[in-house]
């Protein structure tokens, strides 16, 4: 069964081919600046070399119609037509309270997904395009929808509603969703195969560490709290988003700069974070050199960061009481090891205890990074979202067949 798993963005389609009997990556590809004058067609076949290319006046319809051209081409192809596509798995960002697991794609799905475009105004409109355009293009080819937010639906009312009148989470159904889920979920599994006990025994911090940032608490195998809230600003400091302020900042902040709504917006998401403090760059690599050239607003960036993560760590390990393990994932949680490091320093009476050698040798690979002695194992895992939207696609389709 080959699974064509699709990350629809605004102006952005990233997909994979994966042949998921033997959980196979095919060909994988990145078409970015949908809409502007040049749009950038990425595109590798497993074991080719990539390929780039340019083209001008592309619209999203366009955009979907290239990736097929290229992954049916006779030369750079994977595929010897389009119906070699079995299913199709969505990256949905937003399933509100709708959806706390995948689902295949139906006019009902589509019209729930499009009633969460409201609290997920950037990123629902853009998956949907993707939904509707392969739902008419193949109509006889089943769509899955896989959500960012379902994996946090068992997160119980005490962590997911916000001490505000109670009115506004049933009038406007403001709450705390929580993001990465296909990612936790992902990294969680694979954890509990090394603990050699099934997820549902066990209990995780699940650190996501990439552009975007969020770690989660799980308990029993499901998603008790995690740091991002009704939108992904929410919790850790990030590349370019805040995480937790004093809200009254906002409020501040519009009157003293007389600043409007999708200013706000823009400074808090785009304009904070590891690039707002240290004024150089959201990548964490640059920061590091920096600071190590005697950079302070790039040293103390990159101190709030390990600073706030390992705050959040601490609330979960609170919550959670037993953690058989913590897990890092994503660019930096898989490539940085000071990061890891410094995140759980001084936790030898939490039970924590990382093995700094092996910490070292393990970056950028999977494996235990913690010492025998150390109660609560810490792990590199490698996340890989599309092997997880293309292993739930396969489940969702052959159990509607039988
Ligand atoms: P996204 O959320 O966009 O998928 P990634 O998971 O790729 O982001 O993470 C991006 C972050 O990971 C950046 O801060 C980047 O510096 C960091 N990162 C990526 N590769 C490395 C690396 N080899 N060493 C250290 N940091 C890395």
């Amino acid at each position: 069964m080959n699974i064509l798993v699709l990350n629809c963005g605004s102006s952005s389609i990233k997909y994979q081919v994966i042949k998921i009997e033997t959980e196979t990556l095919l060909a994988k590809g990145l078409v970015e600046r949908i809409g502007a004058e040049e749009t950038i067609f990425n595109y590798q076949k497993s074991g080719s070399d990539k390929i780039k290319s340019v083209a001008a006046g592309i619209n999203y319809e366009k955009a979907i119609s290239g990736v097929i051209a290229t992954l049916t081409d006779v030369k750079i192809g994977v595929l010897k037509s389009i119906n070699e596509i079995d299913a199709i798995g969505h990256r949905v960002v937003h399933g509100g309270e709708y959806f706390f697991k995948s689902v295949l794609i139906d006019d009902l799905v589509e019209k729930r997904i499009e009633e969460c475009i409201d609290i997920a105004p950037l990123h629902n409109p853009a998956n949907l395009q993707g939904i509707k355009i392969f739902r008419k293009l193949l109509p006889d080819t089943p769509n899955v929808a896989v959500f960012d937010t379902a994996f946090h639906q068992t997160m119980p009312k005490v962590s997911y509603i916000y001490p505000l009148p109670y009115n506004l989470y049933n009038k406007y159904k403001i709450r705390r969703y929580g993001f990465h889920g296909t990612s936790h979920r992902y990294v969680a599994e694979q954890a509990a195969v090394k603990l050699g006990k099934p997820l549902s025994r066990c209990n995780l911090i699940t650190c996501h560490l990439g552009n975007g940032c969020s770690v989660t608490a799980i308990q029993n195998g499901i998603s008790i709290d995690t740091s991002m809230g009704f939108t992904p600003l929410e919790g850790l400091m990030m590349g370019t988003r805040s995480g937790d302020i004093d809200p009254y900042i906002v409020l501040y902040l519009m009157e003293k700069e007389d600043l409007a709504i999708d200013e706000v917006n823009s400074l808090l998401n785009k304009q904070s974070g590891l690039l707002g403090v240290s004024g150089i760059s959201n990548d964490i690599r640059l920061i590091w050199d920096e600071a190590n050239k005697g950079n302070d607003q790039a040293k103390l960036a990159s101190e709030i960061f390990i600073y706030r993560l390992k705050k959040y760590i601490g609330s979960y390990l609170a919550v959670l009481g037993r953690v058989d393990a913590i897990v890092f994932t994503a660019g930096i949680g898989e490539n940085d090891e000071i990061i890891r490091e410094k995140s759980l320093a001084d936790m030898e009476n939490f039970g924590i205890i990382v093995d700094k050698n092996k910490n070292t040798e393990l970056n950028r690979q999977e494996g235990e990074i913690s010492t025998p002695e150390s109660k609560v194992k810490v792990y590199i895992i490698p996340t890989n979202e599309e092997l997880a939207i293309a292993r739930d696609t396969k489940t969702i389709v052959e159990n509607h067949r039988t």
